[in-house]
């Protein structure tokens, strides 16, 4: 997730021009006649929706005020019930907490992504949405779900904050549901410090989650914002012109990055494949965004001595299993009792995902990745396999 790997001069450039020419107006709205008609929020949500191929994108203040934003615009309220993963980072169960909503939290299957049986299976009849998640830039198995979902009349929130630029059969991830949700957070693919986005190709959702970010407000074009009426209760998810400005430049260099992970992804990989290894199901694999190599070891045992021999050889993880305790619902123990749901279960449900997530290992793929030490790591892993 290397956004990082690839930030400076120019987007330090483009924050400097904010100031050099229009003053340093870094409020997205209003100041119109001292702002000389510069709007980076709204390019950067122009330039999204069209490498996207989406009509609308709304900017936010974050991933998780994006997957809030899109499931109040998709009307998610108090007593629905959304269903979404076991393995996910916690802010898509947070996101469901805030709507008021009950997260009907399900399995994952070898793709490491939400099985589609097990979100089958958990359908009520409060369910309202699904929210699967294209985790570690893999894509979920989205005919299934969403044919799952239109047999049961459900909304699909594609939770796209590591998927953004990937895709799965053609279709760019994120459009493929009703709306998708990005996190352009420090860690993720691109970056903007903080900084989230919504998109979809519904004029209405588009409507609703803008109104939403942004205390309700109608966006007129004919009355200034101090006049213009609430459409919805609403809230402030508002993006700033700095983060506008970064966005459009890291958003510049997105294929780069993509290209680059994919090609260091092929090598590395390449060159632990004959490993008796299993490797984690990829559902497209010209899809993938190639930052993460992930495979199982035989036992919980073997991964815990495995990763013990890689910090001693100097190689880190990608959040399996150095953050699982973010991004499993096991450790969620916090959020149950304080929400009291799956409360007294929490140590006994998701045993499917728990036998995969804690026999899983995730490597990294940077951007800037040299040959000699993408088969430095190759060779360490080999040697690391051999000694088990
Ligand atoms: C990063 C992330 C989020 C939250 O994004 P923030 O911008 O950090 O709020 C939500 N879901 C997933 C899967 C993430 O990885």
């Amino acid at each position: 997730m290397p956004g990082f790997e690839v930030f400076g001069e120019e987007e330090r450039k483009a924050i400097n021009e904010i100031f050099e020419i229009n003053g340093g107006i870094i409020f997205a709205h209003s100041f119109d006649a001292m702002r000389k008609g510069v709007y980076r929020v709204r390019e950067f949500e122009a330039a999204f929706a069209k490498r996207m191929d989406i009509k609308y994108a709304q900017a936010v203040s974050s991933g998780s005020t994006a997957l809030k934003t899109a499931l109040k615009a998709l009307g998610i309220k108090r007593g629905d019930e959304v269903i979404t993963t076991a393995f996910t980072f916690v802010a898509t169960v947070e996101a469901i907490l805030e709507c008021g909503a009950r997260p009907v939290i399900v399995d994952i299957n070898e793709t490491l992504n939400i099985s589609p049986e097990c979100f089958e299976d958990a359908i009520s009849s409060k369910t309202r949405a699904v929210i699967p998640v294209h985790m570690m830039g893999v894509s979920a198995q989205m005919d299934e779900i969403m044919y799952i979902a239109k047999r049961n009349n459900l909304k699909v929130l594609e939770d796209t904050a590591q998927g953004l630029g990937g895709t799965y059969k053609g279709r760019t991830l994120g459009t493929i549901g009703d709306m998708g949700a990005f996190s352009l957070d420090a860690g993720k693919t691109i970056i903007t410090g903080e900084g989230g986005m919504v998109i979809t190709s519904d004029q209405d959702l588009y409507i609703r989650a803008r109104s939403y970010h942004d205390h309700g407000h109608e966006y007129s074009s004919t009355v200034g914002r101090g006049a213009e009426a609430a459409l919805i209760t609403g809230f402030n998810y508002r993006m700033t012109e700095l983060q506008g400005a970064i966005g459009i430049v890291q958003l510049g260099k997105l294929d780069m990055i993509l290209a680059r992970q994919r090609e260091n992804k092929k090598k590395l990989k390449g060159a632990i494949s004959d490993l008796p290894i299993k490797f984690r199901t990829i559902t497209d694999e010209s899809g993938d965004l190639g930052d993460t190599i992930v495979f199982f070891l035989d036992t919980r045992e073997q991964a815990a001595k495995f990763v013990t021999k890689m910090a001693e050889l100097g190689l880190g993880t990608k959040n399996l299993p150095d953050a699982i305790r973010w991004h499993f619902a096991k450790h969620w123990k916090h959020m149950f009792e304080e929400y009291n749901f799956y409360s007294d279960s929490y140590q006994i449900e998701w045993s499917k995902s728990a036998d995969l997530l804690e026999r899983a290992i995730a490597l990294p793929v940077m951007v800037k990745m040299e040959d000699s030490r993408i088969f430095e790591i190759a060779d360490k892993i080999r040697k690391i396999h051999k000694e088990l």
